[in-house]
This record gives structure tokens, C-alpha cells and sequence, in this order.
């Protein structure tokens, strides 16, 4: 009788984890051929200063032109990656080829000097060689390290050991910036957190979305997190803001930097020189100021 009853139920459970089986390893294939065939770019977006609105850093994103790979985005393709053993590589295309890019307009950016934050998967963390790697790259292209930040995942700090923190440290000594992406989606606490050699906290999305409730408790929420900041001497960037209202809040609360649709969706490169221009923050202000009224 318990044996009848729970076959079905089994097999339903069984058919969807080969689907999810079968489908990451596709993907796996998929990511393997762009890398051979050379199918990913980067796109860039602005990070503003949130009292002056002015361009300060540019978020590397990776894209592909893949058609196999058609409406898989980084969210989906790069957790794959990480099971498929295939991100060592890929965050290694992402560093080198950002480098390149900044070696090449090296001229112009000396006058603004943006800051380049790359993502890079915490199995770096893991990785011996990285901080290596990181530091002949930095050579080979005659990059400031000061122009570079690298962002990791709060959720991929949450089991990091003492080793993985010399890796952070290794990382700060060769003088790149550390950011914690998503925050508050993990649960590292306070305490932990001043073990971490990190320069800034990404406020997640999520809480930013939090804000367009009326409610006080869900903007808490974001102040505190920009209080614990602000006592660990760290910056702020909030991500994903999309609205004015976000945008005042924000501002207002102090937090020091804004990333988000309503200011500038990812950019291919040809775009950035534009958005680095000083008429770029005008019109911005000037456009956010109408849609204010
Ligand atoms: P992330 O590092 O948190 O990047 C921010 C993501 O949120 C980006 O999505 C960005 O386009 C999106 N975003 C920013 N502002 C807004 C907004 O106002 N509204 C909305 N709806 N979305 C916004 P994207 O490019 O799809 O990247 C997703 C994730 O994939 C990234 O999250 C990051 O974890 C990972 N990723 C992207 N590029 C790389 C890479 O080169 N290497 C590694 N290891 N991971 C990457
Ligand atoms: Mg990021
Ligand atoms: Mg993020
Ligand atoms: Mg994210």
C-alpha cells in the first residue's frame, strides 16, 4: 500500500531533477563553445555618486552572443558555470579582457579615473593561484591596482575560513578594492564582518524594492544597513534603483553611491565615454529634475 502510493510521487520528483540535470549540463556545453569560439563581450554599468550623480565606477557585466544561449543570462549561465568547473576560466576572460579594455583607453580614463568593479565567484577564494594571476594581469596591462574593485557575493562568504581570508587579503595588499555584492541576502553578522578586509557593501536589490512600500519598518531595514556601514567605515552602494522616490530616499539617508535603471541601464563600451562626459551627470540631473516635478 505505502509502496503503491509513493512510486508516483517519486517518479515526478525524479523526472524534474533529470530535467534540471539535463538542462545544466546543456548549458554546461553551451558556456564550453563560447569560450572556444569566443562568443562573450562585457557590457558596463554606471555607478554614481549619489550626491553629485557623477559617473565614479562602471559594474562589468558578461554577455553572450551565443544563439544557443538566447535568454540565459549571467543569473542563470554563471551558477552553472561554478558547478561545471568553469568559471576559473571565465572569470579569467572577464579580468583579462576588462584590463585590455582599460590598457587601450588608458589616456581618457586617466582624467576621470572610474573604478572598474568586476564580479568574480568566490571559488576564487579557494583558488591559490588567483591572487597571482591577479597581480601578473595587473603587471602585463600596467593597470593602477587602485582602478580595480572586485565583488563577491555575501552568500558565498557565508562558510568562508580563515584560508579564504588570506585570499581577501592577498587581494587587498596588491592594493584592488573589495566589495560585498548582494548584501543582505547572506547571513554574515556583524562580528564576522569586520574580519572581512571589504571597502564597500552593495545594498541588494531587494531592500531597494523594500522602499516603495509607505511603511517605516521596511526602510529601516536599508538604514541600518547603511548605519553598520558607516560604523565599519565602509561605503554603500545601493543596486537596482529604479525609482524617484528611491533615488530621495537614498540621497537623503546618505548612502554614497546608486546603481540602477532610472540613472543608466548596462552599456556596451562604445557608450561609456559618453556617460563619463560631464554633460552626461547635467543632462541626468536635469532629466531627473523634470521627472521630479
Ligand atoms: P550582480 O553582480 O548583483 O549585478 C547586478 C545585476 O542587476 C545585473 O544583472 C544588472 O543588470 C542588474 N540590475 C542593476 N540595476 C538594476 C535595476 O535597476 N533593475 C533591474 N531589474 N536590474 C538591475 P546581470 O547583468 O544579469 O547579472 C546578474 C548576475 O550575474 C550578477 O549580479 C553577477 O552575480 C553575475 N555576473 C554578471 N557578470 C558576471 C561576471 O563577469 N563574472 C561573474 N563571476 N559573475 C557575473
Ligand atoms: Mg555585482
Ligand atoms: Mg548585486
Ligand atoms: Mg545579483
Amino acid at each position: 500500500h505505502v509502496k503503491s502510493n509513493s512510486l508516483p510521487h517519486f517518479q515526478v520528483f525524479d523526472k524534474h531533477f533529470s530535467q534540471h540535470v539535463y538542462f545544466n549540463k546543456e548549458v554546461a556545453g553551451f558556456i564550453k563553445d563560447a569560450l572556444r569560439k569566443n562568443e562573450f563581450y562585457l557590457q558596463y554599468m554606471p555607478i554614481h555618486e549619489a550626491q553629485s550623480l557623477k559617473v565614479v565606477a562602471l559594474e562589468v557585466l558578461l554577455r553572450t552572443t551565443s544563439k544557443k544561449m538566447e535568454g540565459i543570462g549571467p543569473d542563470v549561465f554563471i551558477p552553472i558555470a561554478e558547478k561545471f568547473n568553469l568559471i576559473k576560466e571565465i572569470d579569467a576572460w572577464v579580468i583579462e579582457n576588462t584590463f585590455s579594455i582599460i590598457k587601450e583607453n588608458y589616456t581618457y580614463l586617466e582624467a576621470t579615473k572610474p573604478i572598474f568593479c568586476i564580479n568574480i565567484s568566490s571559488e576564487q577564494l579557494r583558488n591559490t593561484n588567483f591572487v597571482g594571476l591577479l597581480s601578473r594581469l595587473l603587471k602585463q596591462y600596467d593597470i593602477p591596482a587602485e582602478w580595480i574593485e572586485l565583488e563577491l557575493t555575501e552568500t558565498s562568504l557565508v562558510n568562508v575560513e580563515d584560508k579564504n581570508i588570506e585570499v581577501l587579503q592577498g587581494i587587498r595588499e596588491l592594493g584592488v578594492r573589495l566589495s560585498l555584492d548582494d548584501y543582505g541576502t547572506g547571513y554574515i553578522s556583524f562580528n564576522q564582518l569586520i574580519n572581512y578586509p571589504v571597502n564597500n557593501l552593495k545594498i541588494d536589490k531587494s531592500f531597494i524594492d523594500l522602499l516603495e512600500k509607505k511603511d517605516d519598518a521596511s526602510k529601516m531595514i536599508v538604514k541600518s544597513i547603511h548605519s553598520l556601514a558607516t560604523t565599519y567605515q565602509l561605503t554603500t552602494v545601493a543596486e537596482g534603483v529604479e525609482t524617484i522616490e528611491q533615488y530621495r530616499y537614498l540621497s537623503e539617508l546618505g548612502c554614497d553611491f546608486l546603481q540602477g535603471y532610472l540613472f543608466c541601464k548596462p552599456v556596451p563600451w562604445d557608450q561609456v565615454k559618453t556617460l563619463l562626459d560631464p554633460s552626461h551627470t547635467e543632462k541626468l540631473r536635469e532629466s531627473l529634475r523634470e521627472k521630479s516635478l
